[in-house]
């Protein structure tokens, strides 16, 4: 079988000294401490890393403070603006194989995937978000002040931006989320301090690099790399940042909350899920049965709207388990860059220990492995994908996020039950509906819980479509002209006439 070739850029980029981009500077982390980043396929080391701390945030909430007060970034037009914003989509498609190749060797995930997903996505949420750059309106409001009887006001709002914001994202899709972060910030008009995964700095600091080529004045945009303790934590506590937004597990974002409240800055939070995937006995059944096992092992679960929940009317639900066992096992596991690999290793070993600890707290609670449920190998960080059935709703792989590629299936009789158990989950970020029947369909949509609904497909994302949960699966929306309400500040203009 035949693996790619390593792009040579990407091999000098990734055996280069990785330092912090601060104030258009590329420094060393003020402890001078670095980290090593593993490649997640061989477990041996991949890439020596800034490991930024209290202080280097400290300089680049500076930084991004005096270039958001003082600097030419809040000069532009929005038109000059939203050109640079757009400069960074074009920069990303001109490096599009170096980022997927960074993208492959550091999370892990199938070369393919990261070339046809990943790096276009990143590339078009630029794009789209470039164009709001020069669409950011207030209203005028007609006033009747009932205790200024014939006096007449010109009342109108303006939307500012929010000013310096803290950006924490997770390694399952390192550059989408970087995209959806710094795309809406920087049309918008922020300042920004990126704080990438630990597990997946590099394609992070590619991006820097081409933010700079593409015109954002220095900074507007700081990346801080380093551990979540060390720089995440002093990011969403810093007195100088106006907001943090953040992605990654419900229990960090808990954490994120408490922080931001000392000085009560803005918080997002898109967070974990444990998203219901439901198939009715109507739907088509190649359709839904292909769906089901995409909707669980895209990115190897690694997905916070990954389908984890299958939910099958009881008189398909032996064909759909077996249909969705077929499609795990013959799922080609292996290193990113072999061509024919359909499912890379988890991101860690960390992430390894998790979903195993998962799969035996499964076994141990009495649940049946229908096929998979073991690490692949002894090298790298490689599970088989895996489905789980005769649960109960109060096991822990039920109720908990597992983030890899195991799925729990349960039949069910009713819409109204279905609605129910689907809902029974702290989570509500995403749902999947499988129907023939436009009205089940709908009736379906409208009773779960959850901040996406798919209709007779899952996993699909675009820039213009809104992303974010319900419950505990967050606060706010990403992308669409929902995130705009996210980055922005609403200031209300009442003068008398
Ligand atoms: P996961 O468990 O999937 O790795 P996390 O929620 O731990 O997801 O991590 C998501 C992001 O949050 C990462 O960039 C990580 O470094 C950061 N992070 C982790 N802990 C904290 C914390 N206490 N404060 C701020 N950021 C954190």
């Amino acid at each position: 079988m035949s693996t790619a070739t390593l792009d040579a850029r990407v091999d000098t980029f990734t055996r280069g000294a990785h330092q912090l981009f601060i104030g258009g500077r590329w420094v060393d982390a003020a402890s001078g401490e670095t980290f090593t980043t593993p490649n997640p396929a061989t477990g041996e080391p991949l890439a020596s890393i800034a490991a930024g701390g209290p202080e280097d945030i400290d300089r680049a909430v500076r930084a991004a403070r005096a270039a958001f007060d003082d600097g030419p970034w809040g000069r532009m037009t929005p038109s000059e603006r939203g050109r640079i914003v757009w400069r960074i989509g074009d920069l990303i498609l001109e490096h599009a194989e170096e980022l997927a190749q960074l993208e492959s060797l550091d999370n892990g995930k199938p070369l393919a995937v990261a070339r046809a997903a990943d790096i276009p996505l990143a590339a078009d949420l630029f794009h789209y978000m470039a164009g709001w750059s020069t669409k950011i309106e207030g209203n005028t409001i007609g006033l009747s002040v009932p205790y200024t009887p014939g006096v007449d006001y010109h009342a109108y709002t303006l939307r500012e931006p929010v000013g310096v914001v803290g950006q924490i994202i997770p390694w399952n899709f390192p550059l989408l989320m970087a995209a959806w972060k710094l795309g809406p910030a920087l049309a918008t008009g922020n300042c920004v301090i990126l704080k990438p995964a630990e597990q997946t700095p590099l394609s992070a600091l590619l991006l820097a690099q081409l933010i700079a080529e593409a015109g954002v004045p220095d900074g507007v945009v700081n990346v801080v790399t380093g551990f979540g303790e060390d720089a995440g934590a002093p990011l969403a506590a810093h007195e100088l940042v106006d907001k943090v937004a953040f992605t990654g597990s419900t229990e960090v974002g808990k954490m994120i909350v408490a922080a931001a409240a000392g000085n009560l800055k803005k918080v997002s939070l898109e967070l974990g899920g444990k998203s219901p995937n439901v198939v009715f006995a109507d739907a088509d059944p190649e359709a839904s049965i292909a769906g089901a096992a995409n909707a669980i092992f895209f990115n190897h679960g690694q997905c916070c709207v990954a389908g984890s929940r299958l939910f099958v009317e009881q008189d398909r639900f032996d064909e759909v388990v077996e249909g969705v066992s077929d499609i795990a096992k013959s799922i080609k596991v292996g290193d990113g860059f072999t061509d024919d690999t359909q499912m890379g290793p988890l991101v860690s070993d960390e992430q390894l220990q998790r979903v195993t600890g998962f799969l035996d707290s499964g076994r141990a609670d009495g649940a049946e492995v229908v096929t998979g449920g073991a690490r692949v190998g002894d090298r790298g960080y490689f599970v088989e994908p895996t489905v789980i059935t005769n649960t109960r709703s109060d096991m822990r792989i039920v109720r908990e996020e597992i983030f890899g590629p195991v799925v729990v299936a349960e039949p069910f009789r009713s819409l109204d039950e279905i609605a129910r158990v689907a809902n029974d989950t702290a989570y509500g970020l995403g749902a999947g509906v499988w129907t023939r029947d436009v009205s089940k369909a709908h009736a379906m949509a409208k009773r779960l819980r959850a901040g996406t609904v798919w209709i007779n497909c899952y996993n699909v994302f675009d820039a213009a479509l809104p992303f974010g949960g319900y419950k505990q699966s967050g606060w706010g929306r990403e992308m669409g002209h929902e995130v705009l309400h996210a980055y922005t500040e609403v200031k209300a203009v009442c003068t008398q006439l």
